[in-house]
């Protein structure tokens, strides 16, 4: 357990670290500030949460590293009125962040465990503004779409076609995209009445974008 010194220490030193790796928002700053990141750890980790890592979560997959939620955060360039959608929720993590700076966000994971942890923690922080939905979430969520922001923190190949047409004009997407595990970028995608504008940001090291919704055992 974390004791409360231990937790505002953690932040202040979190929150050092992101501006020191260029995260100068400060309502995103604020948004990480708020959502204690050990709730979203086993507690095997969750000495660990306030480091600069990303940190295994169930079903083999990983909650990413603070200051790279934090850029792509900023770099998704939301606002109060934006509707958005998460694909791979994982922990719940991103999501919650997202939710306190959003509308509304909609987040999509493949894993049925993951999805009921994410559910019970978004409830006990009380952020009522997120659905999260077991799914396949290369094909979007067609019921709730266009959005305004898509962000995925999964890598895929090329940039899902079927997340691009639920993209709305004037909308951000940001992904990582790559062939492999070593060698991947993020980029920044804006739709604009013209066409697709892209940009690559960082390299960055995400699991794979897979597709179906996982058979995980004892589920
Ligand atoms: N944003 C998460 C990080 C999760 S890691 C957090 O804050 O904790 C990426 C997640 O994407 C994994 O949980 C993985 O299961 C999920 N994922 C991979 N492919 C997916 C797909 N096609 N649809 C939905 N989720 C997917």
């Amino acid at each position: 357990m974390i004791t409360e010194d231990q937790r505002a220490e953690g932040t202040m030193r979190l929150i050092y670290t992101l501006r020191s790796n260029g995260v100068t928002d400060s309502r995103i700053l604020d948004a990480i500030e708020r959502t204690p990141r050990e709730f979203f750890l086993d507690r095997a980790f969750q000495d660990r949460a306030f480091d600069d890592i990303p940190l295994p979560i169930a079903c083999g997959q990983t909650i990413s590293q603070p200051s790279i939620v934090a850029l792509m955060t900023q770099a998704l360039e939301v606002t109060p009125r934006c509707k958005v959608l998460e694909v791979g929720c994982g922990s719940g993590y991103q999501a919650a962040i997202l939710a306190r700076l959003a509308r509304r966000v909609y987040a999509m994971e493949r894993h049925r465990p993951l999805v009921r942890q994410a559910r019970a923690r978004i409830e006990a922080l009380a952020l009522s503004n997120i659905q999260i939905l077991t799914a396949d979430g290369s094909r979007g969520w067609s019921d709730q779409a266009p959005f305004d922001r898509i962000l995925l923190t999964a890598a895929a190949e090329d940039p899902p076609k079927e997340l691009i047409a639920q993209l709305k004009t004037g909308g951000i997407m940001v992904l990582p995209v790559g062939q492999s595990d070593e060698m991947q970028q993020l980029i920044k995608i804006v739709k604009t009445p013209q066409g697709i504008e892209y940009q690559e940001l960082i390299d960055v090291r995400f699991v794979p974008l897979l597709p179906n919704v996982a058979e995980d055992v004892g589920d």
